[in-house]
């Protein structure tokens, strides 16, 4: 029955989207709430912003959209990653290969999303956990490996976040796009995992002018690969790999004017090849085309082989409540549409 829950899923991209708790700053802004998540489901987006001015004008003014499920800001770490990533983590344990990205503003709480805190571990942790523990179930347990990568994309450039140095070149081989010399960590419990995110996650490219700041151009990647044998009907020996990808891609808004406009620009230019590019894949795959534009970027090029075809794949698009946030929010909810 797990196969077939899979099955359903196939060829088919699964679009969630999630609202964040009203941040400390955004209050003293003198934030209102633009957004309203209703039945788990639905989005509601209006320009009005009391809770009177939705009862009466939510309908007339307001936009409607609808999502696999719509996570309001009380959901928990747990309940995201139970819906959106673990029938994948499943697939994965079946030799498929499968995606997972949050999508979203600067600030809209991709990061929380996908790496979360020591006390709150988000997605990538979580699938990790999961996965251990859907190993151990197993009979034929002993015969599983399990690597991580964990790399960035940043100007079309392409960095090891486990091992930082040079940028890494991505060749084409049998197997497919590989970055070459990629470091691959053989993990053995989740105990380790946390704390080899949260230090790669240190190695992410910060701004010149702000240095603890993870850029907001950085797209991260983590790549979970899952490795094992099963004996066939004949009893031959056969290996079977199965890969997810977990992407915390750079920031959807457009490149701030700011006194560095010339090397942002250029900068910006390049994220949004990366996420124009990938935009132009979804769109390929769920236009139902042939030819999917892969090669127009590092990001696709890396995903190739976890996007599309029998790969299951999910978007997370994340949003701010602040009706200071409005534009960027109503941008990232008319993605995510065009992406279902
Ligand atoms: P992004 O990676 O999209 O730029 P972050 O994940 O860094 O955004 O989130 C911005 C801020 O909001 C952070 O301080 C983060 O801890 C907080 N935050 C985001 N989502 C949540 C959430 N669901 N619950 C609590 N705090 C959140
Ligand atoms: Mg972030």
């Amino acid at each position: 029955e797990e196969s077939e829950k899979i099955g359903k899923i196939e060829n088919r991209i699964l679009v969630f989207v999630r609202l964040r708790p009203m941040g400390k700053k955004e209050k003293e802004a003198g934030s209102r709430c633009c957004v309203k998540i209703v039945n788990r489901r639905e989005v509601y987006l209006t320009e009005f912003a009391s809770e009177n001015d939705y009862l009466r004008l939510n309908r007339l003014r307001g936009r409607h959209f609808t999502f696999d499920a719509s996570f309001p800001d009380s959901a928990t770490q747990q309940e995201v990653y139970s819906t959106t990533t673990s029938e994948l983590v499943e697939a994965v344990l079946q030799g498929r290969n499968g995606s997972v990205f949050c999508y979203g503003a600067t600030g809209a709480g991709k990061t929380y999303t996908m790496l979360g805190t020591m006390e709150n571990p988000g997605v990538m942790v979580l699938a990790i956990k999961d996965l251990f523990s859907k190993i151990r179930q197993r009979s034929f347990d002993g015969n599983h490996e399990v690597h991580l990568s964990y790399l960035e994309v940043y100007n079309e450039t392409v960095r090891d976040l486990l091992s930082p140095g040079r940028p890494l070149v991505l060749r084409e081989d049998k197997q497919g796009i590989v970055a070459a010399g990629l470091t691959q960590y053989r993990a053995y419990s989740t105990d380790e995992v946390m704390a080899l995110l949260q230090q790669g996650n240190q190695n992410r490219t910060t701004e010149p002018t702000r240095v603890n700041e993870t850029s907001s151009r950085s797209h991260a990647i983590l790549q979970v690969v899952v490795e094992y044998r099963v004996r066939d009907g004949a009893m031959n020996v056969i290996n079977r790999v199965g890969k997810l990808s977990l992407i915390d891609l750079a920031g959807s808004e457009r490149a701030l004017a700011t006194d560095q406009r010339t090397v942002r620009s250029l900068e910006g230019a390049n994220i949004n090849r990366s996420l124009l590019a990938l935009s132009s894949c979804i769109n390929a795959l769920v236009e139902g085309k042939k030819h999917i534009p892969y090669r127009n970027s590092k990001l696709t090029q890396l995903l190739k082989d976890s996007l599309g075809g029998t790969c299951n794949t999910v978007m997370i698009a994340n949003i701010s409540p602040s009706h200071l946030s409005f534009g960027e929010t109503q941008n990232t909810l008319h993605w995510a549409d065009r992406a279902k």
